[in-house]
């Protein structure tokens, strides 16, 4: 257990150290390297960094605030994932529910608009609609708000709204306690300047393989890449803690089963027709028949419930688990596997505090005993299927 928990540790930290691992940043080209070198210091020869194409973000860095109260920065904002640059300056239009369904006979041509609508957490590409609208419209810049019923009060999610298909619009994210600033100073100038941009770019799926003596196959995966800004601990780098581990602890065990290990790019990404990710790798081996695949997906998080949820658990043993069983969930690189008729076993804590894709999610939010106690969970239900 005490190798376990270190072997965890060192990988959190390796994974952790760059600022962000956005898909085509720095940091996760960088977290895709290490979990190579370390598949292959686990002993495999088989090691893949399997390329695809996305669009990656490049971020510079941004300003917004009040130039009626002493140019204070705005609390909790953030740029948006997929923001382009914008240098904007004045009282901003607040767009009401009632006004996104009317945006055409709005001028909002050059203008910083507040968009005043709690949409719900798991609406996604109706933000990334409202967004997509205004810069078509060409507005200036757009401000979107964080709900503290599915993040932070004080931190807003990066990825509240994330289309890769912007070309001129500058978007930003403010926590509850932002846009209650902004209500409370409705009537000041504001200046909003973001220095970002998109471009074409080559993701990394990263997949090691055990080779079977027979022909039984199974995989074991993760995502290594994030929502924008801060250590994206829990989402993901707990799961790539996990694979990494299984990597290790299953190398010998069952030959003649074909394992996999992967490490997948652009699981916060999920956006256009283009396959990515796990999508992308499950689309590029159609030869392939997996008998399951156990994702590992923001396990070990402190005040949360362990749960396993089961997609096609008909096509599986009965599956005994110290975890709550939960029904499939539909919602991460479970799906990619579901498409294709793959019973999955996604192992995840239900957090209380909801700071998943804001920079709080840090290493200090994990517990590491146990991220330990999901490993060694999944290597006895391997045993237990296989
Ligand atoms: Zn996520």
């Amino acid at each position: 257990m005490e190798q376990l928990i270190a072997n965890i540790e060192k990988h959190l930290h390796s994974i952790c150290f760059h600022p962000s691992r956005h898909v085509g940043s720095p940091g996760v080209a960088a977290a895709a390297d290490y979990i190579e070198e370390t598949f292959r210091k686990y002993g495999y020869t088989d090691v893949q960094q399997e390329k695809f194409d996305t669009t990656g973000w490049r971020f510079g860095h941004m300003i917004f605030v009040d130039l009626d109260n002493g140019c204070i920065p705005v609390p909790g904002a953030l740029a948006c994932f997929f923001s382009q640059s914008t240098n904007v300056e004045g009282v901003p239009l607040w767009l009401t529910e009632k006004d996104l369904k009317n945006l055409d006979n709005i001028d909002v041509k050059g203008k910083l608009c507040v968009v005043e609508f709690f949409s719900d957490g798991a609406d996604i590409r109706g933000r990334n609609g409202i967004a997509e609208d205004l810069d078509k419209l060409g507005a200036a810049g757009a401000v979107f708000i964080s709900d503290a019923a599915y993040h932070t009060t004080c931190a807003p999610s990066s990825k509240i709204q994330r289309s890769p298909y912007l070309k001129q619009l500058g978007t930003a994210v403010v926590s509850e306690t932002g846009a209650m600033y902004l209500a409370n100073h409705k009537k000041n100038r504001y200046r909003l300047i973001i220095d970002a941009d998109t471009f074409p770019h080559k993701s990394s799926n990263v997949i090691a393989t055990r080779p079977g003596t027979g022909t039984k196959r199974a995989i074991f995966g993760a995502h290594h890449d994030a929502a924008p800004f801060g250590q994206a601990a829990s989402d993901n780098a707990s799961g790539v803690a996990c694979v990494l581990e299984l990597a290790r602890l299953l190398k010998d065990q069952l030959p003649e089963w074909t394992f996999e290990f992967a490490s997948f790019d652009a699981e916060e990404y999920c956006i256009g027709s283009n396959p990515v990710g796990s999508d992308s790798f499950v689309k590029s081996h159609p030869e392939r028949k997996w008998e399951f695949f156990m994702n590992f997906d923001s396990v070990g998080m402190h005040f949360g419930t362990d749960v396993v949820h089961i997609g096609l658990p008909e096509k599986l043993p009965e599956i005994d688990s110290i975890y709550e069983k939960r029904p499939f969930k539909n919602a991460g690189d479970d799906r990619s596997f579901n498409c294709i008729g793959v019973p999955v076993l996604w192992f995840n804590t239900h957090a209380k505090f909801q700071d998943f894709h804001t920079p709080l999610d840090s290493i200090e939010t994990l517990d590491m005993e146990k991220i330990a106690i999901c490993i060694k969970e999944a290597v006895r239900l391997t045993g237990k299927i296989c």
